[in-house]
């Protein structure tokens, strides 16, 4: 870690509450292996007070975990095993003496991914900032663009808890506990997106923009025409379509491949696996329907980055 003036001793306090999670720490750089015949994969996310979180919702361990996971989730999406991750934290005067929560929680990302912390940096500064980037290592990195027309789409977990959460706070309620949960601690799908990579996805990409958006990424990366079926698509509990559809920040996983190649994710990770539609030959375009007839996507779904 890199210590402006006074800083020192925060980094000190870090250092000791990660423990063994900190590894390399201490030089001008982390020196890091990438294993035999694998490739780099690298990835970094920004996560801004007031953009993509308020602290009136959160609390400090939960804004560190978010942003560390938003990012590792990258890496699952790549189908990469993480290697290290790096946390650079811009603090306000009024966020000092939440600094070791939020280093906490950052903490609790990616021991649960199995990364460690490589390195980071601390500076004051107006706004609550934390930019994370993480390191990871894939022999054979999923792509965006390796779908094939015939190929169908799937999707792990629920969608539209998290939005559902943020459209609550924003006209004063309070959110159902699980999606408050599905928004405060998304759990990114590393090891689910390896073996899905194993097992024959030919592309995927992780929900951070909302389902709509991200599988025309898919699409466009891909040079298909993708089409989801509205009446599959798994939503949360207390959450809409529309939310699921353009609300984001679910941080699971959309991929596609061979139909009949999932069969046993679901009992090897105890998570739902639903296939929402196909990829087609076709200008990369998205339909989606409701009992087969083509439906608008909302745009612009409420959000705190879009305010
Ligand atoms: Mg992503």
């Amino acid at each position: 870690m890199t210590e402006p003036t006074g800083e020192f001793s925060l980094i000190r306090s870090f250092l000791e509450r990660w423990g063994d999670l900190a590894q390399g720490i201490g030089d001008d750089g982390a020196v890091l292996t990438v294993p035999e015949g694998h490739k780099l994969v690298v990835s970094t996310d920004s996560a801004v007070e007031d953009v993509h979180f308020s602290r009136d919702h959160l609390t400090p361990a939960e804004i560190g975990y978010r942003a560390a996971a938003a990012a590792l989730s990258d890496l699952a999406a790549m189908a990469a095993e993480p290697i290290g991750l790096l946390f650079a934290v811009v603090l306000p005067e009024s966020c000092q003496s939440d600094a070791e929560a939020l280093a906490d929680g950052v903490a609790d990302a990616a021991r649960a991914a199995h990364c460690p912390i490589v390195g980071g940096n601390i500076s004051r500064g107006g706004e609550l900032s934390i930019t994370t980037t993480v390191l990871g290592s894939a022999q054979h990195p999923l792509s965006r663009s390796g779908a094939r027309a015939g190929d169908r789409l799937f999707v792990t977990g629920r969608l539209g808890g998290a939005s559902e959460a943020v459209m609550a706070w924003k006209e004063g309620r309070e959110p159902a506990a699980q999606n408050r949960m599905a928004f405060a601690r998304p759990t990114p799908r590393i090891r689910e997106a390896r073996w899905l990579a194993e097992h024959g996805a030919t592309s995927a990409i992780d929900i951070s923009d909302g389902l709509a958006a991200d599988a025309r990424h898919l699409a466009e990366a891909g040079k298909l025409r993708i089409t989801i079926d509205g009446d599959a698509v798994p939503v949360a509990d207390g959450a809409s379509l529309d939310a699921a559809l353009s609300g984001g920040e679910d941080y699971e996983i959309l991929f596609t491949g061979p139909s009949s190649a999932f069969g046993e994710f679901t009992k090897t990770f105890n998570l739902m696996l639903t296939e929402i539609g196909a990829a087609e030959e076709g200008a990369p375009e998205l339909e989606v329907r409701r009992k087969g007839e083509p439906i608008a996507v909302p745009s612009g779904y409420d959000h705190l980055a879009r305010r």
